[in-house]
């Protein structure tokens, strides 16, 4: 069986590895579909992963062998990879904070005891069966393989507590970001606003429908201020994960309005804990997403109202993923999600 593992930084090998074994608790999965996310670009240009399992983490496939003590998993069933529910075991969960708890998050980064050798940029995978989800009928394999980041944009936008009729931000848009756009619109945006330094991005977010889309700089602040009554956005969801970006999201917020961090930059910024309480900030953070969230986000794309195939760009075989991350880790005006698709 064919696996695509990253064994260094710029460094993709395609392998052969011997079928998965199904265990007790675990499915194998025959992969349609895995995206190639941000992270996992990150990944290939650092060459550092948290776990082996989390290289390929978007994907979508058909369950064809069920382990031992598996409740409620179909063979031929059609399955994204995503989070389990809570454990119900760790201290977190114990607490009764089940949504921070500890096993989802090591399932999430592939470092669970239950992680498979390898990600899904490969033919075939074991996968704990908590943490494969049913795709609903109606909904294409590219499009389910959007599932996870729809999700991680779906639990952005329900942490936002954003309101009917809202002006709306969406500072960086990548595929989460265009997602989040997207969701704000649906949860009853009344004007949506994209803001990302690539022309060809910011061209992709009005045809997802936001309303307009600028550079960094004051074409956002003269729209926000046009468009949100002289106040500014009632929220913004900061996607880019740069510390520039969150001091332009705090910019662009109103007075009692509310920023979302969704990106995650690991770069110390400047941001004045004053400027926050003056003007009554609400500063929320959103890490991942919950089965709940899966479960939304599949299920708005089956109605047809949550339109994500305009984000791919092009489907590749196993032949042509080196030189797909090669070209997405050196182009960052690359604006679309590329699909493995590992079976030829
Ligand atoms: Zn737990």
């Amino acid at each position: 069986m064919r696996v695509g593992e990253l064994i260094g930084p710029g460094r993709i090998e395609i392998v052969d590895r011997p079928e998965p074994d199904v265990l007790p608790g675990t499915v194998v999965v025959a992969i349609d579909r895995c995206g190639i996310g941000g992270p996992d670009i990150e990944a290939y240009r650092s060459g550092r992963l948290p776990a082996p399992a989390w290289f390929g983490h978007e994907w979508v496939g058909r369950v064809i062998e069920i382990g031992p003590g598996c409740v409620d998993r179909f063979e031929g069933e059609r399955v994204v990879g995503a989070v389990p529910p809570p454990c119900g075991r760790c201290r977190w969960c114990l607490a009764g904070l089940g949504d921070q708890c500890e096993e989802v998050m090591a399932m999430i980064l592939g470092t669970h005891p239950s992680a498979s050798s390898h990600g899904a940029f490969a033919e075939r995978i074991r996968v704990d069966s908590r943490r494969v989800h049913r795709v609903p009928e109606g909904v294409e394999d590219s499009n389910a393989a959007l599932a996870e980041p729809a999700a991680v944009a779906a639990h952005a936008v329900a942490r936002a507590g954003q309101r009917l009729g809202d002006v709306v931000a969406v500072i960086g848009a990548g595929t989460i970001g265009l997602l989040v756009a997207e969701l704000a619109r649906l949860a009853g945006a009344a004007r949506v606003v994209a803001v990302d330094t690539e022309p060809g991005r910011r061209e992709l977010a009005c045809a997802l429908g936001a309303d307009a889309a600028f550079g960094p700089g004051p074409d956002v602040g003269r729209w926000l201020s046009e468009q949100g009554h002289g106040l500014g956005a009632d929220v913004v969801y900061e996607c880019a994960g740069r510390p520039e970006a969150v001091n332009g999201a705090i910019e662009a917020v109103r007075h009692g309005g509310s920023v979302v961090l969704v990106g995650i930059s690991t770069q110390p910024g400047s941001v004045v804990p004053a400027d926050l309480i003056e003007r009554q900030l609400t500063l929320r953070a959103s890490l991942g997403y919950t089965v709940a969230d899966v479960h939304r986000a599949l299920d708005l794309m089956a109605d047809d109202r949550f339109r994500v195939s305009a984000i791919h760009e092009r489907l590749i075989g196993f032949g042509e993923l080196a030189d797909t991350f090669a070209e997405l880790a050196s182009d960052p005006s690359a604006k679309r999600k590329v699909l493995l698709s590992p079976t030829p």
